[in-house]
Formats: structure tokens, C-alpha cells, sequence
């Protein structure tokens, strides 16, 4: 549970590239001097295995495939679920020229959709879209630190809600099914490339068409069971199950299930890792995996060490999420008391939605003692940074105050000076 007007975290804007790279990927892996072909893609004999679509699942859905470094790709071992909960509403953008491509984009958008169970419908006013597909036909596209062929922008808000996407399609592509298939399944959330999967995922140049494991990663993606902002280690407990579930569905004779504890293991190795290196996110993970018991043993000793360590960070962004966490009871129990003591540093610091957070705690009493004086004072602070729900609450909670006391938030408001990290 929430508090009531508390803010989460506002999408920040972490566009990552995911990039579909056919012929271009082997000539910047040539070029880098990077081993050989065969020890970047191994070459999947036969049907997967359910091993093979866990790992693929990690490495798309959850960002976490290690093997897109060696491409110039990115890799989150802290990744978590980002999904479509809204209806896709898409406009073609750019060149004209090639109706059939559009006519393959949409019939693609709409197929991939239905198998997700995401309704999908074609903007009315351009304004309304949420969902660019453009066609260009360049020689490749220039990303700054690498070409593509065909790639995607995108946002997601921190409760890992798909907001937009944006496909660019380029009709020079060598092969234009394999990048319209391949764009827009990560435009469902299979955001990295599964290099040892039989997947139009993969950059394996002989697929251009979704495959067995492709299906099954996008119906077990969709599941209701997989929430979105889920964690690595939490997703990949579920969605062992529904990947199951769904190959079976699919294909009846497919190789039997084997234990996901290789594949838990080694993700439990990555966020050991980074939160060693002081990653939060993957302290609030490992918590809510000792708590939960996903891939290890319960320890509350654990989870509380680790949450302990977490609250010593001095990065702002990273406080808040753990405030927010302990708030809510997302990822770690609920500590609605040490919540409202990160938000206050924040606060102190001048972070607008902290400063509105806090304030909310202190008007309702969650976590502190109810001071509405100091919740008025916070409230403005959190609206001078723009925090638009503050401002409302701003003004309905001084309805309720005795002027002296409004004052008195009035000039503590004029005194106010940011606290300085370094000064504590
Ligand atoms: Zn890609």
C-alpha cells in the first residue's frame, strides 16, 4: 500500500537503445577485434530447451544478457520488468514509398499484440499516438557510438509501464521482415537480444520470423503473474512456471523442464556483484530475494544487513528509490518510519518529489509523528521544484490551518536553504 499523494518517482527519461544490427553488428564485432563468431553466438542445435528460454528470458525481458556487451550492447544486471499496461496506439511516420512494408509493421504490431493480449488501434491525431513506427531509407543509422540498422527508442516509468516507443524501420534493411519482427518485439518489453537462443531476437542472420522460444518469452512476459517493475530474481521465479506453461501449450513434445536454480545462481552472482560495487537496486533485490526466499533460503538477518547498507548511500536518486521501497513495501518490508527518514534527508537536500513525499508522511502521520506546520512547509518547497501534486496539496491543507500557523510555514518556507550533503 501507498500513501495518498505520494509521488513516485517521475519517469525519468532512460532511453536506452536497442538496436537490431544484422549485417553492421558483424562488421563493428570484426572491426573491435572481438574473438570469433563462434564464440560470440553458438550456433542453438535443435529445439531449445527450457533452461535455454529461462536464460533467454533474463537476457530480453530483463536486460541482463551479457553476451550484447561484445556487440556494443548494453547489459542491466539489476534489470526489471517493463511492460504495456495501456492500449498501443501507433502512427506511421516517414517515407511512403513502400506500402508493403507498412502493411508487414502493422500486421506485425497487431500479431505480436494479440499474442501479448495488449489492444492495439491506429491514432486518431497524431497527438494521441504512443507509438511511432517510421520508415527511412538510409545506408544505416548513425547512434553516435555505433550504427544500426533498424532501432528502437523508448520510455517506461518507475513502475516499469511501457509509456511510448518509437520504431525506426529502414527499408534498405537486408532484410526488412527480420527488423520490422525484431524491433517490434522489443517494443513489447524484450528489450536485449538472447545471442544463444533460436530467437528473430537473437542476431542470428538465418531468422526473420518470431520463433517457438520468441512466442513463449512474449506470452509468459504477458502473463498477469509478471508485474511490471517485478525484479530479476522475483521474475524469473515466476515466470519458470508460465515459460512451462506456455512451451507446452505450444508444443507438446517439447524437452522436459529442468531446475532454474543454474539460472537464479548465476543472476544471484550478478547482483552480488553489483551490489558490491554499491548498486542499491541490487541491495533492494538481494533484500527482497532473503525475504521472499527467490533462488536462496530466507534470512531476515540478511535483509536487514542489506537494507542497513543500502540507507548509507549518499546518491539522491538511489535514497529515494529505497524511501519509496520501504514505503510502499515494494521489494523490501514495509518501514514506513525509515521511509519518511530517507525522504526528510533527500528533502533537506532540496529533491522537490522527496520534499513532497516527506510531507505527505508528515501530514498523515506515516512514519513521523503528524506535524501539519512542517507538512505545509515541505509541500510549498516541493512546489516552488515543480512537483505539480504538491501544489494541491499545498493549497487544500492550508484551507485547513490557522493563519498564524500558515505564517509561521510562510517563513520557515523564506529561511529555507538546501543542506548540503557533505554538511552532515
Ligand atoms: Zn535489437
Amino acid at each position: 500500500m501507498e500513501a495518498e499523494n505520494t509521488v513516485r518517482q517521475p519517469a525519468k527519461s532512460p532511453i536506452r537503445r536497442a538496436v537490431s544490427a544484422t549485417v553492421l553488428v558483424a562488421a563493428l564485432w570484426l572491426g573491435a577485434g572481438i574473438g570469433t563468431a563462434s564464440a560470440l553466438v553458438q550456433t542453438p542445435s535443435g529445439t531449445p530447451s527450457h533452461e535455454d528460454i529461462l536464460r533467454g528470458f533474463d537476457a530480453s525481458a530483463l536486460s541482463a544478457s551479457r553476451d550484447d556487451v561484445a556487440y556494443g550492447g548494453s547489459y542491466d544486471p539489476v534489470g526489471m520488468i517493463i511492460k504495456w499496461q495501456k492500449p498501443i496506439v501507433y502512427k506511421i511516420e516517414g517515407l511512403r514509398a513502400r506500402p508493403e512494408a507498412i502493411t508487414l509493421a502493422i500486421a506485425t504490431l497487431k500479431q505480436q499484440a494479440a499474442l501479448a493480449g495488449i489492444a492495439v488501434r491506429a491514432a486518431g491525431a497524431p497527438s494521441e499516438a504512443n507509438y511511432t513506427i517510421a520508415f527511412r531509407n538510409v545506408a544505416n543509422f548513425d547512434l553516435g557510438d555505433r550504427k544500426a540498422v533498424c532501432y528502437l527508442t523508448y520510455n517506461f516509468n518507475t513502475l516499469g509501464h511501457m509509456q511510448w516507443a518509437s520504431l525506426q524501420i529502414n527499408l534498405a534493411a537486408p532484410d526488412l521482415e527480420r527488423c520490422v519482427r525484431h524491433e517490434i518485439l522489443h517494443g513489447f518489453g524484450l528489450l536485449n537480444h538472447p545471442h544463444h537462443l533460436q530467437s528473430v531476437l537473437s542476431y542470428r542472420t538465418d531468422v526473420s520470423d518470431l520463433t517457438e522460444a520468441d512466442l513463449v518469452m512474449l506470452r509468459s512476459l504477458y502473463d498477469a503473474r509478471i508485474t511490471p517493475a517485478m525484479s530479476r530474481l522475483a521474475a524469473l521465479v515466476t515466470v519458470d512456471g508460465l515459460i512451462e506453461a506456455n512451451r507446452r501449450a505450444l508444443n507438446p513434445r517439447a524437452p522436459p523442464k529442468t531446475d532454474p536454480a543454474p539460472v537464479l545462481r548465476d543472476a544471484i552472482a550478478d547482483l552480488e556483484k553489483a551490489a558490491a560495487n554499491g548498486n542499491v537496486r541490487a541491495m533492494m533485490y538481494l533484500a527482497e530475494a532473503a525475504w521472499q526466499g527467490y533462488g536462496m533460503a530466507k534470512n531476515p538477518g540478511r535483509v536487514q544487513a542489506l537494507i542497513d547498507r543500502a540507507a548509507t548511500t549518499r546518491d539522491v536518486i538511489a535514497r529515494f528509490d529505497l524511501a519509496h521501497a520501504l514505503g510502499s513495501g515494494r521489494y523490501v518490508p514495509r518501514d514506513p518510519a525509515r521511509s519518511a527518514a530517507l525522504y526528510r534527508r533527500n528533502a533537506e537536500l532540496g529533491h522537490a518529489v522527496s520534499q513532497n513525499n516527506y510531507a505527505v508522511a508528515l501530514r498523515d502521520g506515516i512514519g513521523v509523528p503528524v506535524d501539519r506546520t512542517a507538512a505545509l512547509v515541505w509541500f510549498t518547497l516541493a512546489a516552488h521544484g515543480n512537483v505539480a501534486m504538491a501544489e494541491r496539496s499545498r493549497q487544500i491543507l492550508a484551507k485547513t490551518l490557522p493563519p498564524e500557523q500558515q505564517q509561521e510555514a510562510m517563513r520557515r518556507v523564506a529561511a529555507w536553504k538546501p543542506v548540503p550533503e557533505a554538511a552532515r
